[in-house]
């Protein structure tokens, strides 16, 4: 399985930067999770949306779904053969906030569908099991096994909560928000050390931090804030083997 970060900014990106969104590969199968501002242009140098197999969001926040917006004019104008009906992207969101579901939905190309806490799906080779996150709206983080065994969890957004090391317990790459920095701060976002305390709680081999703070460049205090042996800022357009 391999990850593609095409934007790790919220809740707006840094000059030249993006905000959520990740492009995940195995084999065949294509997914996007996460459609922030600044991430279509991206998928686009991997692939049209309208060959995506699925697009899966965390939540409904704007850095997570504003570019949605604007992709349904890209799946309007897909090119299809004569008598070929154009693709509906499957499109999987929580379900609230339902004018925000409504607005990116109605009249677009996807296949719309909600999925909550609890739920598990099957994307082409990838599988999916979704967990109830801590967020001030419904979020899913997200168990996401490959082909060949490899787990990845994504948090989505969320601050820490008891138990909540069982959802990325013992997978191979933990993708954590943490957009706060400092032990002082705290709110719906984990900070550095919380992610790290996720991290070994769980039992992952390899930290991914992203969502990082869109207000001011925060690289060099996060690593200086890192306590976990495997861990790693991620970069944007990088390529990742899970
Ligand atoms: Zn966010
Ligand atoms: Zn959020």
């Amino acid at each position: 399985m391999y990850l593609t970060v095409l934007g790790r900014h919220g809740p707006y990106p840094r000059p030249g930067g993006a905000c959520s969104g990740y492009y995940i590969e195995d084999g065949p199968t294509r997914v996007l999770i996460d459609c922030g501002s600044g991430v279509l242009s991206r998928l686009m140098e991997h692939v049209h949306p309208a060959h995506l197999d699925a697009i899966v969001l965390s939540h409904l926040h704007f850095d997570h779904c504003s570019d949605l917006f604007v992709m349904r004019y890209a799946l309007d104008q897909q090119d299809v053969r004569e008598g070929e009906e154009k693709r509906r992207v499957p499109l999987y969101t929580p379900a609230e906030p339902f004018e925000t579901l409504k607005a990116i939905t109605t009249g677009a190309l996807f296949a719309q569908h909600t999925v909550k806490g609890g739920d598990e799906i099957q994307i082409g080779s990838l599988h999916f099991s979704f967990v109830p996150m801590a967020h001030p709206v419904p979020t899913n983080g997200m168990r996401i096994t490959g082909s060949d065994g490899a787990v990845l969890f994504f948090t989505g957004d969320t601050k820490p909560y008891p138990g909540m090391e069982a959802g990325p317990m013992g997978a191979d790459a933990l993708l954590a928000d943490a957009c706060f920095v400092n032990e002082s701060q705290t709110g719906p976002h984990m900070n550095v050390k919380e992610a790290c305390a996720l991290a070994r709680n769980a039992g992952v081999k390899t930290l991914y931090l992203t969502h990082m703070w869109g207000k001011y460049d925060t690289e060099e205090e996060v690593k200086k804030e890192i306590d976990f042996s495997s861990a790693i800022v991620v970069k944007e357009r990088v390529r990742y083997c899970i």
